[in-house]
């Protein structure tokens, strides 16, 4: 069975074509600058280079139909007849409670996103528009939709709700949802895998630390808690948004700058984190390298991140009782040996022993501890798409 996995974004689009038969990825690609001047392809079939094809995309249907266009080609293609691809599996931000597994696509799911609309404004309807393009190009292929909040929709009352007035919960569904939860699920399996345990045996925290960055704490296979909420803004200090923050702020800095509610939260999301206090970028390379020619707000903004990712793994420690293996995944905690290091500094105390000579690799899944370590520290590359292809074919199969 081949299946194609979509993220769509406001302006970019994420694909990959799996053969499930063994889970080979036979194509995969992006579209960047979608409605924007600019815009292109970047195309790449098995293990061949990359190709880039530049075309005006005013829309996501244009920009669907040239991959579509691109999968069907002679050369660059993967399949004679998008029959051949039987299930999309689409990526979804948001599902509020509706939904704590992935689920087939039909009009009644379509209604449920589209009331989270308000719940994540910025991601849900790009996501929307791709599955409706898609059921609109690829009518008779299966539709499958996979969300980021579904896998910590286990998380207990007493962690997901905030301390407001709990008719406010009822009402307008305020709580924490947390996201990357299809992130979190996969390397919390592989983590489970490397330890040679079931899943249901071990307790995990996992770091997700990208862009966007959360960490969370799951126990037998649940997540229990995790650092984002109500939205992806809050928990972890992150490439351009403050996570946690006394809420006190919030007023106190629209009278001060005179900033409306849009404002505010743009300004949240995009002007602080890592960004705001380096005034250097938002990319740790970058951020890196200015530390070590001895930027000081470069290196202050690595150790307020550093300093609040350990915060945050030694409360879930005490949530979750006993841990069996901090993990690290995505961008930066794939890649980064110094966060990982600076992580786990200081965390002697609950078993951590980092191996400072393993620790020196990059994107590779790997044991980083020493021998005698209570407590593992693995590197895992994430792979949301895996998940997400796997979810669908599952449903497909029992459909
Ligand atoms: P997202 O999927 O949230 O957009 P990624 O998981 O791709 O983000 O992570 C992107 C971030 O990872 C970059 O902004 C950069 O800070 C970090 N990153 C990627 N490669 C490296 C590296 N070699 N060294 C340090 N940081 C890196």
């Amino acid at each position: 069975m081949k299946i194609l996995v979509i993220n769509c974004g406001s302006s970019s689009l994420k694909y990959q074509v799996f053969d499930m038969s063994d889970e080979s990825v036979l194509a995969k690609g992006l579209v960047e600058k979608i409605g924007l001047p600019g815009s292109f392809l970047k195309h790449r079939r098995g293990d061949e280079d990359n190709i880039i094809v530049e075309r005006n995309m005013p829309n996501h249907e244009v920009a669907i139909g040239l991959v579509i266009g691109t999968l069907l080609d002679e050369k660059q293609g993967v399949v004679k007849s998008m029959d051949e691809i039987l299930a999309v599996g689409h990526r979804v931000v948001h599902a509020g409670e509706r939904y704590a597994s992935s689920v087939l696509i039909n009009d009644d799911v379509m209604q449920a996103l589209r009331q989270c609309i308000e719940l994540a404004p910025l991601h849900n309807p790009p996501n929307i528009m791709g599955i409706e393009v898609c059921e609109k190009l690829m009518p008779n292929a299966k539709h499958v939709a996979v969300f980021d909040t579904a896998f910590h929709q286990t998380m207990p009352q007493t962690a997901y709700l905030y301390a407001l007035p709990l008719e406010l919960y009822k009402k307008h569904g305020i709580r924490r949802y947390g996201f990357h939860g299809t992130s979190h699920r996969y390397v919390s399996e592989r983590a489970a895998h490397m330890l040679g345990r079931a899943v249901s045996e071990v307790k995990v925290i996992t770091c997700h630390l990208g862009n966007g960055a959360s960490v969370a704490a799951i126990d037998g296979g649940k997540s229990i808690d995790t650092s984002m909420g109500f939205t992806p803004l809050e928990g972890l200090m992150m490439g351009t948004r403050s996570g946690d923050l006394d809420p006190a702020v919030v007023p106190f800095l629209m009278e001060k700058e005179s900033m409306n509610s849009e404002q505010i939260s743009s300004f949240l999301n995009k002007k602080c984190g890592v960004m705001g206090i380096s005034e250097v970028s938002s990319d740790f390379r970058v951020v890196e390298g200015a530390a070590a020619k001895g930027n000081e707000q470069a290196q202050l903004a690595l150790h307020m991140y550093y300093y609040r990712v350990r915060k945050y793994v030694g409360a879930y420690a005490a949530a979750l009782g006993s841990v069996d293996a901090i993990v690290f995944t995505a961008g930066l905690g794939e890649n980064s040996p110094e966060v990982r290091e600076e992580v786990c500094k200081h965390l002697g105390f609950m078993g951590v022993e980092l191996d400072l000579a393993k620790n020196r690799v990059r994107g590779k899944e790997v044991d980083l501890s020493s021998e005698n370590a209570k407590v593992k520290v693995l590197l895992i590359p994430t792979n949301e798409e895996l998940i997400i292809a796997r979810d669908t074919k599952g449903l497909v199969d029992s459909h």
